[in-house]
């Protein structure tokens, strides 16, 4: 019998091969076991890899000549998967139809052999050699414990790098392998007490050659005696140089975390009915460990963060620790920072300003429990938290949650597999669930928790819904009645948000005369416009063309934007409002930071911009929203469309009227009529779900039906669309009962970068798992012509 291993090699192959057999050397063979990451020699270097099966074979079985089978080279220390994330990320393989090192790619942070430190130690703790030899000295050290390879070799030279060999060769010593976690840059969260304004007024006038450090103690005038974490002062326009030299003046004092931080929390009798509620249920499943799943549904400002952070601090005093998904980090900074003030050094947050070699640091710290608090996007599903008692999803409508790419796999069912396995609390939280998850909530096996009030009992903005039809705005994007309301946001002094879910100045080009869109070449469809750089741009490729100056078909000179962009109602708003300053966030904006550092300091009093704006930004002035066409996203030939817009509308609304002043929300539509917008304009959540659920079922789509999506595509068109049909006739032949097939038909588009791309839609019932037989049938297959794009619960189908 032959003892193996099947490793998953931490290299970029091309190719499908799942993992590669190692055989298990009898000094390992204690050691090697599922999850240990390995030393191998693969195409003839070393290289890092897990362990993800052990097993035995006879020669006969293995398919191969065991003579090629090579030995493992060495287990490499301090990184390790335990079972529940081994088996967390062979879930999340199975569930998406991928490959399992793709599933360990996303999940794992790449481990780099630079970080490798080897090391030797005693392997036989009898052993003898000759006193007058290297040996004997090298013995003599390795007796007082393991010893680096580079210090053994600066010590003792070539010639004890030679008896190293020799020993090892008798089985006497062993060399090893650890890794090690580098530092982990902070971010700036410590918080600093301001002095009193009377010793700022004093440094400021008695420091006037020295101007920077004048401006900042001026600029915190009005912060005097506040607690200011660095984010903040750097809002303020302080950088780090400058605030060490307030600190040295005793301007600023560096204070610690915790108590400082806790008067902003409401005191316990101050809590609402509906988080009062919410906790005991947490804190009663939590105690008695029950993995219970519960829907906070509360309207945006109704204290929801308040109870995620009361739940994990719950938790934690019972000894478990806490996962916090949110959405994007980007747009997660201010829920970061509260999570940060509570929790200081307990919270590892996860994001992408890390290198690779950082992350893995990271991740070990996580795994020693260092850090009993993660916050992080979908990635931190598998952070390694031992002893997890609570993952909470922010957000849990958010389409953030799927991951794009190769494995599609989607962190909330992956999440809520991980919280049954560890006996943990899952905690969604959302203003507007998805229909799916509520209707989960309605028929059991989640529990519901409203939270109908916001905490300044101030209702939510009012909404106008502006019709189109009777307006007609031909000259600009923005109609009489809006253009009013702006005029009035700022002659009062505020600000206000106008939200377009399309970027670019004009979404493509119509000739006038003769009707021709200009087009990409290796896409399917039309090019987009963008003004300010004076060029051609396609959304799918970036691919970049100059736009002909008359037209290719008919030589017309008429070729003329046509529709609207976030570019053009910047334009329009900056020609309406010179003196208001417009500012735009968008894909295409760089310096996003800035944007919206110069909108908090009012130099900017406008923002225009897509999906970005509509979320997760806090700003008191901010009275107005408005909404510059509600039907981009509406009549997109998708399953979500209707509750994409009425999540983004609630959403983009919830900017408005934040602080002291009421707000309000004009929504620009030739769709006035349609319920995604009715029932948006009343805050009508239970209205909506339930005319969405209605056509869900009806129509046969989740969480009625369970989806999965497969693009196959090919440079070739025949080639493309042959490969879809077998497929389609093989997912047929295996294919369950309940299984329904729809296609093959051209994706849209149809073409993107040169490959045309036919695509199969599979209907499953509810419990259905798609993926396995999907990995099933493509093997079955094989050797397949076309790539294959696996997407199990998909968001959307292009
Ligand atoms: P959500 O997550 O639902 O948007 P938050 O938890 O962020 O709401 O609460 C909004 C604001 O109200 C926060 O500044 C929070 O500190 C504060 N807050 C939360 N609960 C209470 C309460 N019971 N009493 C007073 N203030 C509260
Ligand atoms: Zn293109």
């Amino acid at each position: 019998m032959l003892d193996l291993v099947d490793v998953v090699v931490d290299v970029r192959v091309r190719g499908t091969q799942p993992s590669y057999s190692y055989r298990v050397p009898p000094h390992l063979a204690g050691a090697a076991v599922p999850g240990v990451l390995v030393v191998v020699s693969f195409h003839g270097r070393a290289a890092l890899g897990y362990v993800v099966e052990r097993r035995r074979s006879t020669p006969a079985d293995l398919g191969f000549d065991p003579a090629s089978l090579k030995p493992l080279v060495g287990i490499a220390r301090g990184a390790r998967l335990n079972a529940e994330l081994l088996s967390l990320i062979r879930f999340a393989a199975e569930e998406y139809g991928g490959p399992l090192w793709l599933a360990l790619h996303s999940a794992v942070p790449q481990s780099s052999r630079s970080r490798l430190r080897p090391f030797w130690e005693l392997a036989d703790a009898g052993a003898e050699a000759d006193p007058t030899t290297p040996e004997a000295v090298l013995l003599d050290r390795l007796r007082e414990g393991e010893a680096a390879d580079r210090q053994l070799r600066s010590r003792f030279g070539e010639e004890g790098a030679k008896a190293l060999e020799r020993l090892r060769r008798r089985g006497v010593v062993r060399k090893g392998w650890e890794m090690l976690a580098p530092p982990i840059p902070r971010a700036g969260t410590q918080p600093y007490r301001v002095a009193p304004a009377e010793a700022l007024r004093s440094f400021s006038e008695g420091n006037r050659r020295r101007p920077a450090q004048a401006a900042a103690a001026e600029r915190l005038l009005v912060r005097a005696g506040e607690l200011l974490t660095t984010a903040k002062l750097k809002e303020l326009g302080i950088n780090a140089a400058t605030r060490d030299k307030l600190v040295a003046a005793g301007l600023l004092a560096a204070e610690g975390w915790r108590q400082s931080f806790l008067g902003t929390a409401p005191a316990d009798d101050e809590l609402l009915a509906g988080q009062v509620e919410a906790l005991a249920a947490v804190r009663e499943a939590l105690r008695e460990g029950r993995p219970d799943g519960f829907l906070l549904h509360g309207v945006t400002a109704s204290g929801k963060t308040e109870v995620y952070l009361r739940a994990a601090a719950e938790c934690l005093s019972l000894g478990r620790t806490v996962l916090l998904l949110v959405p994007e980090i980007a747009l997660a900074g201010q829920v970061v920072e509260r999570v940060r003030e509570r929790f200081g050094e307990a919270v590892a947050v996860l994001h992408s300003g890390l290198t690779a070699s950082q992350r893995y640091g990271q991740w070990q710290r996580i795994a020693r429990g260092d850090t009993p608090i993660v916050v992080g996007p979908r990635s931190a599903v598998f952070a390694p938290l031992p002893a997890l008692g609570l993952i909470v999803i922010d957000e849990e409508h958010e389409g953030a949650y799927k991951q794009g790419g190769m494995l599609r796999y989607d962190a909330r069912t992956v999440a809520a597999k991980r919280a049954r396995d560890a006996g943990a609390v899952l905690l969604r939280g959302s203003a507007t669930p998805s229909v799916d998850v509520y209707y989960r909530a309605h028929v059991g096996g989640l529990a519901r928790i409203e939270m109908p009030e916001r905490v300044s009992r101030r209702g939510p903005p009012a909404f106008e819904v502006l019709d189109l039809r009777d307006l007609r705005p031909e000259k600009h994007s923005i109609s009489e009645p809006l253009r009013q309301a702006v005029g009035e946001t700022l002659g009062r002094g505020e600000q206000a948000i106008l939200f377009l879910n399309r970027r670019a100045f004009a979404p493509f080009l119509l000739c006038r005369d003769c009707g021709h869109v200009p087009e990409c070449e290796r896409c399917s469809v039309s090019l987009a416009f963008h003004r300010r750089r004076g060029v051609l741009r396609c959304h799918h490729c970036g691919l970049q063309r100059k736009p002909p100056d008359t037209c290719p078909k008919c030589r017309g000179r008429r070729l003329l934007p046509f529709g609207l962009g976030t570019q053009r109602v910047e334009e329009d708003l900056g020609a309406l409002f010179p003196d208001a300053g417009v500012g735009r966030l968008d894909r295409d904006t760089l310096g996003a930071d800035e944007v919206l550092a110069e909108f908090r300091q009012r130099k900017l009093n406008l923002l225009v911009g897509t999906q970005i704006v509509a979320k997760g930004l806090d700003f008191p002035d901010v009275s107005l929203v408005g909404v510059v066409s509600a039907d981009t996203g509406l009549h997109l030939p998708d399953f979500q469309a209707a509750e994409r817009t009425f999540q983004l509308l609630v959403q983009v609304a919830g900017r408005a009227g934040r602080a002291r002043i009421p707000g309000r929300v004009i929504v620009q539509t030739f769709s006035p009529e349609h319920p995604a917008i009715r029932f948006a304009a009343t805050y009508d959540y239970q209205g909506f779900y339930r005319w969405e659920i209605a056509i869900r079922e009806a129509a046969g789509y989740p969480p009625f039906r369970r989806l999965a999506h497969l693009l196959v595509s090919h440079q070739d068109r025949a080639q493309a669309q042959g490969e879809a049909s077998r497929i389609l006739g093989a997912l047929a032949k295996a294919g369950p009962a309940g299984l329904e097939l729809l296609g093959p038909a051209p994706s849209i588009p149809e073409r993107v970068r040169g490959a045309y791309r036919w695509s199969l839609l599979m209907k499953m019932p509810p419990e259905a798992r798609p993926g396995p037989l999907i990995t099933q049938v493509l093997n079955d297959v094989s050797p397949c012509k076309a790539d294959v794009t696996v997407d199990v619960d998909p968001q959307n189908l292009d």
